[in-house]
């Protein structure tokens, strides 16, 4: 049975005269891997920052987990275990490895012992062995796919029910955004966390998602489970070329 996490209802969003989000509505069940698709400047990101309470919406309505947060602050939401990933995986490039996966779990410390955040850590090294055997070395002199990795890991640590994944294969070559994707459904697979996940790359998003939203100028154009919408001829038109 599917229950609703994430719920958007009929939301805009305009950055002055520019109406970036023209009433929207999707919703993401507890569980799935969502991709959200669409050619640069669709509207993609704006989503996931009206999401994150960054952007608050224009008009429109935002549920997580059956409670609104379309006014809330982004702090508040964070601490609701809603947790963005933003694009060019921000990390802290003069802390080590591990000091990154502690921050992560910052949020919820006061809550959580030491011993269940070093409990954790060795679960998020289960995922990413590379990262703990880099586990003292500077976050600015790993390689882009480890920083990605990084990026996702920390985000773990604040033990994520829903987790916004703003394009991880950004500048990735093709076998690591294949290998940072498999990481994103490990992720699900093993720490039961949800995935809304923006991706430039629509044939491996979709090779690991359960469905799909496309979104142009603003709005939602198609929807439906990723294996229709890989094989739907207009996405394979615009998104896939000859593969
Ligand atoms: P990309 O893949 O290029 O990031 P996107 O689908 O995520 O694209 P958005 O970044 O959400 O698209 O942008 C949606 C629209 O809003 C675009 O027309 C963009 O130019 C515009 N936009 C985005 N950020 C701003 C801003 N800070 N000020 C004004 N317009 C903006």
């Amino acid at each position: 049975m599917t229950s609703s996490i994430l719920e958007i209802k009929d939301v805009s969003y305009s950055y002055g005269p520019i109406k970036a989000l023209d009433h929207i509505s999707f919703e993401v069940n507890k569980g799935e891997i969502v991709a959200l698709l669409g050619a640069n400047g669709a509207g993609k990101t704006t989503v996931l920052k009206n999401i994150s309470g960054l952007l608050k919406p224009t008009a429109g309505q935002i549920f997580f987990e059956n409670e609104e947060i379309t006014r809330l602050e982004a702090e508040k939401i964070v601490e609701k275990r809603l947790i963005l990933v933003p694009e060019h995986r921000q990390v802290f490039s003069t802390l080590s490895v591990i000091d990154n996966l502690y921050l992560g779990a910052f949020h919820h410390y006061k809550k959580s012992g030491k011993k269940e955040i070093e409990q954790d850590i060795e679960k998020v090294f289960g995922l990413f062995p590379i990262l703990k055997e880099r586990k003292d070395q500077l976050g600015g002199t790993l390689s882009g796919g480890q920083q990605q990795m990084l990026a996702i890991a920390r985000a773990i640590m604040s033990k994520p029910e829903l987790l916004l994944l703003d394009e991880p294969s950004l500048g990735l070559a093709p076998l690591i955004v294949k290998e940072v994707l498999n990481y994103v459904k490990q992720l699900r697979d093993e720490f039961e966390v949800t995935v809304l996940l923006i991706e430039q790359n629509v044939s491996a998003s979709l090779k690991i998602a359960d469905r799909g939203y496309v979104m142009s100028h603003g709005s939602i154009i198609k929807q439906g489970d990723s294996i229709n919408l890989l094989n739907d001829p207009e996405i394979k038109e615009a998104f896939l070329g000859h593969t």
